[in-house]
């Protein structure tokens, strides 16, 4: 696997950028575009209001200077009252009278204005069904050169007669204005667009440099050197979130590189000796054996060597894959004591015959939730290594107990010891305490107490131990207790396995 370049790392920011500033562009397109209409609406809506104000007050004087004249024929005529030589009155009547229409009751045109005419007007029916309107209503109308108009029509009522009245004003203007509004703005969009975009691609330069960093850092960190830590920003940010949680997965990676690595470490270290012994014997027997026998012998004695070794590749491979996490523990309700004494029982032959006295004694409801293989390999490493290491007439003693909640087992014997340099390195891999030439003891691997210790902390419990080398050793495990259907049990039960000669 290897890091993303620094040409990669580049590019793969550089088009989180570019799509970071597409979704502001976008944004902002599509925000200032709503402003636009809702300006362009607004500005619309206040014109035709104002437009609207107008047309009242034409209404108003259209009531003033108009009046309705009945004519022969049942006929009505409009006649307009102003003071002819007031240039301000005249100019204002003929403004009335430019887009003006004036029609009876029937639908029938009593007066229309040029630029009326060119609007087109109402048929009688329509006119009719506005008379029945309580107020006159706005409407626009666009004249056939595409100038929009706004036109007041309704009833006005004169006398007891009621006549058709629609005034108009051109709202050519207005619109003009409109468009011009229109025009600049969206003529502008584009250049705002483009600021904007601009913008967004140095911010997203910014908000990106952290990651950027991030990436670069990461980068650096590789099979050889895991305990490389990417150091916090203190913002306590998402990206700081990142960090720590980066930092938490290296760590787990380095701590499981670490593995394999002693692993493997241990594995050359630990077969080149057998080896070379097993190689020693058989070059020996190859240049000096002389009859069958003499083979024989060495080829018995490479074949103990092989198992030896066989045992330790075992069991390493156990203790390995038992610390990278790969054995699953299948845990039941199991009794400690029972688990104890069962164990007690099947080391009494060797205690036997080592001449050691072993003991068990239970006190109280020792039940655990474990896995019992695992408990059984627990026992059988602790009691194997208390009957090595104590010598003729010792003794041993198991004891199991429940104290606080927790479930306490201790073996105790009275053997070699250990000495207190060596006690904190018991628990290591391969580390055997370097006894004296004369205690002419059989090591095993030194993988027992690894073991004991992982086993230990897979069911969340600790291991302690005390010893004085000469007087013995005092193993003390904890393990948490489970409470079970049966009452606590406070009798003590003691049991004498010993040998009869101890
Ligand atoms: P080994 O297979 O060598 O017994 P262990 O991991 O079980 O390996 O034990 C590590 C070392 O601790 C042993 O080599 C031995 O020196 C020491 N040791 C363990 N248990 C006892 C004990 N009960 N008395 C004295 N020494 C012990």
């Amino acid at each position: 696997m290897t890091a993303p370049t620094g040409a990669k790392r580049g590019k793969i920011t550089r088009w989180l950028r570019f799509r970071l500033t597409l979704s502001y562009v976008l944004f902002f397109a599509v925000l200032l575009a709503g402003i636009g209409i809702f300006f362009r609406g607004l500005l619309s809506s206040i014109q035709r209001n104002e437009i609207g104000a107008v047309l009242e007050q034409e209404w108003g004087g259209v009531r003033g200077y108009m009046a309705i004249k009945a004519k022969a024929g049942g006929t009505y005529a409009t006649v307009w009252n102003y003071d002819r030589d007031d240039a301000v009155e005249t100019l204002a009547v003929q403004r009335l009278r430019s887009i003006l229409l004036v029609a009876d009751s029937a639908g029938q045109v009593m007066e229309a204005s040029e630029i009326y005419l060119s609007l087109g007007v109402e048929s009688p029916e329509k006119i009719r069904d506005a008379l029945n309107l309580s107020e006159p209503a706005l409407e626009v109308r666009t004249a056939s050169d595409g100038t929009p108009y706004m036109l007041l029509s309704g009833p006005m009522r004169d006398g007891k007669r009621l006549f058709y009245i629609s005034v108009g004003r051109s709202m050519a203007q207005q619109q003009a204005v409109l468009n011009r509004f229109t025009l600049y703005y969206f003529a502008l969009l584009p250049f705002i667009l483009a600021a904007c975009s601009l913008l967004g691609w140095f911010v997203s330069k910014r908000a990106l440099n952290p990651v950027r960093e991030l990436a670069a850092m990461t980068g650096d960190i590789s099979g050889s050197n895991l305990s490389l830590r990417i150091p916090s920003r203190g913002a306590g940010d998402e990206l700081d979130h990142l960090i720590e949680t980066f930092n938490g997965m290296v760590g787990r990676l380095e701590k499981s590189f670490n593995q394999s690595r002693q692993f493997s470490t241990d594995v050359s270290h630990e077969l080149r000796t057998p080896l070379t012994v097993i190689r020693g014997h058989l070059e020996v027997a190859l240049m000096t054996a002389k009859t069958e026998e003499h083979y024989r012998d060495a080829i018995a004695t490479a074949l103990q060597d092989v198992e030896r070794l066989t045992q330790t590749i075992r069991a390493l491979l156990n203790l390995s894959q038992a610390e990278s996490g790969q054995m699953t523990l299948q845990k039941d309700a199991i009794d400690l004591s029972a688990a104890a004494r069962s164990a007690a029982e099947q080391f009494l032959p060797l205690a036997e015959a080592n001449e050691v006295a072993l003991h068990y004694e239970t006190r109280g409801d020792c039940a655990i939730s474990a896995d019992r293989v695992q408990v059984e390999r627990l026992l059988w490493n602790l009691l194997s290594n208390a009957v090595k290491y104590t010598e003729r007439g010792g003794r041993i003693r198991v004891m199991t107990q429940r104290s606080d909640g927790m479930v306490e087992l201790a073996v105790d014997d009275t053997g070699i010891g250990i000495p207190a340099d060596a006690l904190p390195r018991i628990f290591e891999r391969f580390y055997r305490v370097p006894h004296r030439a004369d205690e002419n003891l059989d090591h095993g691997v030194g993988l027992g107490l690894s073991f004991v210790a992982w086993i230990v902390r897979a069911h969340n419990g600790t291991i302690d131990v005390e010893s004085e080398p000469g007087k013995g050793s005092s193993f003390r495990v904890r393990l948490p207790g489970i409470r079970t259907a049966r009452e606590p049990d406070i009798r003590k039960e003691e049991h004498g396995v010993s040998n009869r000669r101890a």
